[in-house]
């Protein structure tokens, strides 16, 4: 049976490669009817808060993901926070120590950087030179007599390593890549690198999919799941996949810091977490040649981990928005109102909640459903509605009001006064007026638009004078007249 991690490290803000790294780790899951273990890597007090943990966990739930063992949920490897766990690392350390896979390095970070610097300048590997693998007791017990301090090293074998990668293929690295590493801190505090594959290799995870930013560590993993097999700790070694990079902008890697990255940013602006998972998922995979848009269960009824491509891949907002504006327009249009819910309060509505009014939004909405591109543009699109005076600005009204404008304005008015107050009735009143002013319907109703709602563009002119009413329309072509 498949088991698949998403192991994060709260350290904030979640960002959209680790939102990818979810979903492909998610879809592969339920594809192949599997368990996802979400577990939290924060095992780095310093940099990890209760905060960030809380922050990750309701990201998880609004992206729509569950998990069958962690946070929340338990299970057989309950406790899945490492903060939790850390008597189970300390008992792993102490056995690759007494087995022989690991050892202590009394180093100190001065003597590591003289010999680093030495073997760069004579062009050869520069890093750890097993300096510690074979110390005797007396140089240990020196070493502990000048009050040094150690930390625990794992013994790497002094051979290549091979491994297929599920989307790379096979890999090799040579020993000379890929000197001992750290596992436990002089402080005792065990590091990524060894509680990592052992939640990996206690939780029997099957399948480790993640960012090719890990690549590195995969060597590492593989040799220390040698060694924890040979343990009895860890049954069989996982199959690794390593996803594409995610490019930004002028083609560098998309950078934590780099505020497209940032969920938050998608949930504040109202993208739908399927819009954005849809074209999160375009990010090293397709689901067919010629298709970008679908739902998330077609996506995991494809998905597989083989079809994802090696090659980096171009985060593009402007893709990322049209296709949350083509899934707005797939919504339910009670869904797609009720969805809007948010920006129709305050902060972003000042006019709310005393002027909204929900059966004119309810009639209005779905004329903005068919053109909003994410959920938060409907606060401009209806306050015409809502508020006293239309939220005018200096450049629209320039733009809207020519000369002549004022007498087209003026018949405008005679008409719309006499119509009757429907869509079909209004566009007609318009284009009669414009007629008699020698102008056509666009031209004609470019000074109605900005008077009655304050914009030069917006929902369809006629259903939204409609909406708004007979005696408000007036008045403010009245006032735009004055
Ligand atoms: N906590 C690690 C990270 O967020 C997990 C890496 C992994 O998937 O192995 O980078």
């Amino acid at each position: 049976p498949v088991r698949v991690r998403f192991c994060p490290s709260p350290t904030g803000n979640p960002h959209v490669g680790l939102v990818r790294t979810a979903l492909f780790n998610w879809a592969f899951a339920r594809h192949h009817g599997g368990t996802l273990v979400f577990r939290i890597e924060d095992t780095d007090a310093a940099r990890d808060s209760e905060d960030s943990y809380n922050q990750l966990l309701d990201s998880m739930r609004w992206l729509g993901f569950d998990w069958d063992e962690g946070p929340e949920v338990g299970g057989p490897h309950a406790p899945y926070r490492q903060s939790q766990r850390m008597d189970i690392y300390k008992d792993v350390a102490d056995k690759l120590l007494a087995g022989g896979y690991a050892y202590h390095c009394y180093c100190t970070t001065e003597e590591l950087d003289t010999r680093r610097d030495a073997a760069r300048a004579a062009g050869k590997p520069s890093g750890y030179d097993g300096h510690c693998r074979e110390l005797s007791a007396e140089q240990i017990a020196a070493y502990e007599a000048e009050g040094r301090t150690s930390i625990v090293r794992f013994r790497m074998p002094d051979e290549a390593l091979t491994f297929t990668d599920l989307v790379r293929g096979e890999l090799t690295f040579q020993p000379e890549n890929v000197p001992d590493y750290g596992i436990v801190r002089a402080n005792g505090a065990p590091l990524y690198t060894l509680v990592n594959p052992v939640d990996d290799a206690l939780m029997e995870i099957t399948h480790v999919l993640r960012g090719e930013d890990l690549l590195s560590s995969t060597p590492r993993q593989l040799a220390l799941y040698k060694a924890l097999i040979e343990l009895g700790i860890a049954k069989d070694t996982p199959a690794f996949g390593h996803l594409p990079y995610v490019m930004g902008e002028g083609n560098k890697k998309l950078s934590k810091r780099d505020p497209q990255a940032s969920l938050n940013l998608y949930r504040e602006r109202g993208f739908l977490p399927e819009g954005l998972l849809n074209y999160l998922s375009l990010l090293g995979w397709s689901i067919a040649e010629d298709r970008d848009i679908f739902s998330i269960e077609e996506m995991v009824a494809a998905f597989d981990i083989e079809d994802v491509n090696a090659n980096p891949a171009r985060f593009d907002l402007k893709k990322c928005e049209h296709i949350n504006a083509e899934h707005i327009r797939k919504m339910d249009v009670k869904a797609f109102t009720e969805a809007c819910g948010p920006w129709l309060k305050a902060p972003f509505a000042p006019w709310a909640p005393e002027s909204f009014d929900a059966e004119q939004f309810a009639e209005i909405a779905p004329h903005a459903q068919t053109r909003v591109t994410v959920l938060s543009d409907i606060t401009a699109n209806v306050d015409f509605l809502f508020l006293d005076e239309p939220a005018t600005d200096e450049a629209s009204w320039t733009k809207a009001m020519k000369e002549g404008s004022d007498a087209l304005l003026a018949t405008a008015r005679a008409k719309l006064a006499d119509a009757e107050w429907n869509a079909d009735a209004l566009k007609n009143a318009i284009l009669a007026a414009g007629e008699e002013h020698g102008l056509k319907l666009g031209k004609a109703q470019a000074p109605v638009r900005v008077a009655v709602t304050g914009r030069t563009i917006g929902l369809p002119l006629f259903e939204s004078l409609e909406i708004l009413g007979r005696e408000k329309t007036l008045a403010r072509v009245d006032a735009a007249l004055a």
